[in-house]
């Protein structure tokens, strides 16, 4: 299934649909632009799945979303992040024959539109330190005042500028002023920096440039040079659309481009900033940007999301003007309602507690459904064993009257298998239950509890012969709080501390001894699991990637 579910009409899909049906454009051409500055998160994901989206339902009239990296700001930006976003991008499907383009790319052509623009006297170089800058920039109620460079002639202005390029300059102390205006009321619009000097490496252009664009007049002069017809962005960029169309229409360019922006992407429970899930693996409180507890897609992918969920959780979301902030449980069910139709389902004792069954003689194999809803999906045998594992909890010494499972004198299912029925245990030195003795009741394969004895549940199991040792982690939302909307010092504060709980001891079914990354099943009873990147086969690391409901909407 590609993109088959069904596209909600929004105010972007009219505005497309009017501009091709006026012959204003006769194709779309969208972008996906990230800055190599961090890794991609759910956010980005909902960007993608509308601009490659777009480009997938316009094929007819030859659309196109290309991936461009916006990488004119050296200072943070690096390699690892364009090979991440390049992963990212590629598993949800996207962009996968064509190359990349980079912002950087197009340094000559920016260079050269700035020029234009110092020779038609609508920029200037500003040789003002950063104090005086900021102190004549007035406000929204009172006008900026004027650099004393703002009027400084054509020659000038070209002599300094390539003195910056050169190199002559240090950081900070010149600037590349555009000459728009001093009284704005769009403090965009006030003179705004179009270069700024920066001694820095780049990760694709090296040490060619010590000049670097900012990301209003690089941006639309990108989109421009790409023909680009559409260009999608967040809502905040909403007031720097008037400098976006200024730059457009003061520099040559091939196209007109035109910005529209949407809501962004907004989760409880989560942070979608790349500037403060980097601060999250700055400190050390999750293990990197793919810890499958963070919101990144590398971390969503390592925890075992299918890429189709999210896709299908960013249709459901829609693209709007109204920022929300959408129910994470959203993303969750979809996540579930994947694997529930997709898994097989396997059985697996995370807390182990041995249980032996004193009448079984020999081994015994007993037929499992592999899946309840699809009889398609067959059966598989598996060895009972005269000792298995059961979960620590589906015992209980003490049991209150509601308890099904297995308790002293009374009997449970065993999945696939026997009714059996719990005739004693055994404590170890600290008091907790050792062993539990069991008698399987003959005959019970397949069919109900004998006259006397009450078994109203299946519980599942593991054969000790045969049980496959694994560590399992159990992961839970990352942060406690629903708004977890705080800066970067205090968000560690708000961080849920059981959002992750390692079992060392877990005990899984034979058939899971040769699991494979990508696999995924449901463990009955446990949930949705898959194998972590960091698993090796002489020591099996799976992670929970779902529970089997929600949670929380009980805690809460
Ligand atoms: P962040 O705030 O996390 O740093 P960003 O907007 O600075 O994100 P970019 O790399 O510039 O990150 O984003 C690439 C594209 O993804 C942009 O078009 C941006 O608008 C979009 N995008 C980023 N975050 C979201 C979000 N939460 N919802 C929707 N789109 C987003
Ligand atoms: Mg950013």
């Amino acid at each position: 299934m590609s993109d088959s579910v069904a596209k909600k009409a929004d105010f972007i899909r009219e505005i497309i649909k009017g501009d091709l049906a006026s012959g204003k454009h006769d194709t779309v051409l969208t972008r996906f632009p990230p800055e190599p500055n961090g890794y991609l998160h759910l956010g980005h994901a909902k960007s993608m799945c509308l601009n490659f989206g777009l480009a997938q339902e316009y094929a007819h009239v030859g659309a196109q979303c290309r991936l461009r990296f916006d990488d004119t700001n050296p200072a943070k930006e690096g390699q690892e992040f364009v090979n991440s976003i390049l992963e990212d991008v590629r598993w949800l499907g996207y962009s996968l024959e064509d190359e990349p383009l980079f912002a950087s790319d197009y340094f000559e052509y920016f260079y050269d539109c700035a020029i234009e623009l110092i020779e038609k006297g609508l920029a200037y170089v500003d040789e003002e330190d950063i104090e005086t800058m900021r102190a004549k920039r007035g406000s929204v109620t009172q006008d900026s005042e004027p650099s004393i460079y703002r009027n400084r002639s054509i020659q000038e202005n070209l002599t300094a500028f390539a003195k910056m390029r050169a190199g002559e300059f240090n950081q900070g102390e010149a600037v590349l002023r555009a000459k728009i205006s001093l009284t704005s009321s769009n403090m965009n619009m006030r003179d705004p920096v179009l270069y700024r000097v920066l001694h820095e490496k780049h990760h694709h252009t090296t040490e060619d440039w010590c000049i670097y664009p900012t990301y209003d007049y690089a941006h639309c002069l990108e989109d421009a040079k790409e023909g680009i017809t559409h260009s999608l962005c967040t809502l905040e960029f909403e007031n720097h659309r008037p400098i976006y169309d200024w730059v457009v229409k003061n520099c040559t360019t091939p196209s007109t481009p035109r910005q529209i922006e949407f809501s962004r992407l907004n989760l409880t429970y989560t942070v979608l900033s790349k500037r403060k899930l980097g601060a999250l693996v700055d400190s050390g409180v999750v293990s990197g940007w793919d810890d499958p507890r963070m919101p990144t897609l590398a971390g969503v992918r390592r925890r075992g999301y299918p890429a189709q969920a999210i896709k299908n959780f960013c249709q459901s979301v829609g693209v709007t003007k109204f920022n929300g902030v959408t129910d994470v449980t959203l993303l969750e069910n979809e996540v579930r309602s994947q694997l529930n139709t997709q898994c097989l389902r396997k059985m697996a004792v995370l807390n182990p507690l041995k249980v032996v069954l004193t009448n079984l003689e020999s081994e015994e194999l007993v037929s499992v459904d592999n899946h309840p809803e699809n009889p398609d999906l067959g059966s598989r045998e598996i060895a009972l064993t005269p000792e298995i594992y059961i979960e620590r909890d589906d015992f209980m010494i003490d049991a209150p009257k509601k308890y099904f499972r297995l308790k002293p004198d009374g009997a449970v299912r065993l999945r696939g298998g026997y009714i059996i029925f719990c005739k004693d245990y055994k404590l170890d030195a600290q008091g907790e239950v050792d062993t539990v003795y069991a008698e399987i009741i003959p005959g019970t394969i397949g069919n109900s509890p004998p006259e006397g004895i009450k078994c109203k549940a299946a519980i599942h199991w593991v054969s000790v012969a045969y049980a496959v040792d694994s560590t399992v982690n159990i992961y839970d939302r990352l942060f406690n709080v629903e708004n977890p909307d705080a800066a970067e010092a205090e968000l560690i504060d708000l961080i849920n501390p059981d959002s992750l709980q390692v079992l060392t001891g877990a005990k899984l079914e034979p058939s899971l001894a040769d699991i494979t990354l990508g696999d995924k099943f449901q463990f009955e009873r446990l949930g949705y699991f898959g194998l972590d990147s960091q698993s090796s086969p002489s020591h099996l690391v799976l992670n929970r990637i779902a529970s089997l409901r929600d949670s929380w909407a009980k805690r809460k």
